[in-house]
């Protein structure tokens, strides 16, 4: 499918704030992707237009059913100078499963890489170039048929967003302060936690402003049946370096699974450490805090890659991770993996793809 391209006559007119003040999701660039989706023609219309407003009816049913699906990854200047992306076909194919969970139609993998670097490279002076910052790129698709009735959508659109955003951590890392939930959930076993579906997101808001008023980041959530197994952090999947033995649970539907969780897992078992993707209890973690059997614990994420923890609320007491400071390997992985994506160091797995 041919992608047709519409320029935009006030290039250069936004607002493009200094590296400094870019923080996260609040700046877009020129130019957006779109294409549609309709029963008899499929995907259709593939084009780049000028960034706007998109015109819904009322009815559209995503405003009410939730028929919705995401992304997020994002596009780095090299250390050579060129653009690249970081392992943007796993973000494609979970893109295509979260579809499909959501009963929405796939999109072709190779039309949206390509669509993903027309864009970015059209937009390409938006990519700020301090360390650290990056430019995000967010693939979404709604549905968009006017109907009110419960039923999958016979029309959708699906669009790509890019917005410049700042280093997560300016001053070096800052430990990031959990509070575990032991009230609410966010994804049981059969539901959709293993899908980027809005729905999933909206439902958490409340225990995480909970939680901030308490003076905590994130929150850490526990698996729906027993409250007793760890699952993610916040948007983040959690890892725990428990003596010598990395552990992070198992992806069995309720968890997201996550890029940066896979590149993790993919590194530290080429360094040999002892790696294990298994079941792991709030309490066995709490336990690691008091007895220090706990070395480390950080949550991955396409957004701050490595974030390292440095004390859980858990049942009302605040139980601190080792020292609370940024433990070696947390460091020693987030080093590595923007190391790699940045282009300064050897791309041992083929993960950098270049643009540019
Ligand atoms: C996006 C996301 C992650 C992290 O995935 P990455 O591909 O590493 O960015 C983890 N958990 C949830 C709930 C997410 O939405």
């Amino acid at each position: 499918m041919e992608i047709r391209v519409t320029r935009s006559t006030t290039v250069g007119q936004k607002v493009r704030p200094k590296d400094s003040e870019l923080g996260f999701g609040k700046y877009t660039t020129d130019h957006m992707f779109l294409m549609d989706y309709s029963r008899q023609k499929e995907w259709h219309d593939a084009r780049i237009e000028p960034y706007g407003n998109l015109r819904l009816d009322p009815t559209a049913m995503v405003l009410h059913y939730n028929q919705e699906v995401f992304e997020g990854l994002k596009a780095y200047h090299l250390e050579d100078g060129g653009i690249g992306l970081f392992r943007p076909e796993k973000n494609i194919e979970r893109l295509n499963g979260s579809a499909r969970r959501m009963v929405m139609p796939e999109v072709d993998p190779d039309l949206v890489l390509r669509a993903m670097k027309e864009l970015v490279l059209l937009d390409r002076k938006w990519i700020p170039k301090s360390a650290g910052t990056s430019l995000y790129i967010r693939p979404t698709m709604i549905a968009t048929e006017p109907a009110l009735g419960i039923r999958p959508s016979d029309q959708y659109l699906f669009y790509i967003i890019l917005g410049p955003v700042g280093a997560y951590y300016p001053e070096g890392f800052s430990p990031t302060r959990i509070y575990v939930s032991d009230a609410y959930v966010r994804a049981a076993k059969g539901g959709v936690g293993e899908a980027k579906t809005s729905g999933n997101y909206g439902a958490t808001l409340y225990v995480s402003q909970e939680a901030i008023g308490k003076g905590y980041t994130q929150v850490l959530w526990l698996d729906a049946k027993e409250l007793k197994y760890v699952e993610e952090v916040g948007t983040s999947n959690i890892f725990f370096l428990i003596n010598d033995e990395l552990v992070t649970p198992p992806l069995g539907g309720t968890i997201l699974p996550g890029v940066t969780r896979d590149s993790v897992l993919q590194l530290a078992r080429h360094w040999g450490l002892n790696v294990s993707e298994r079941p792991i209890s709030i309490e066995k973690v709490a336990e690691g805090c008091k007895n220090n059997s706990l070395k480390e614990m950080f949550a991955t994420g396409t957004a701050a890659v490595i974030s390292p923890v440095g004390l859980i609320c858990y049942k009302g007491e605040d139980l601190q991770i080792a020292d609370g400071k940024t433990g070696e390997l947390s460091q020693k992985l987030y080093d590595e993996l923007t190391g790699i994506q940045y282009g300064r160091r050897e791309d041992l797995f083929g993960w950098r793809f270049r643009l540019a």
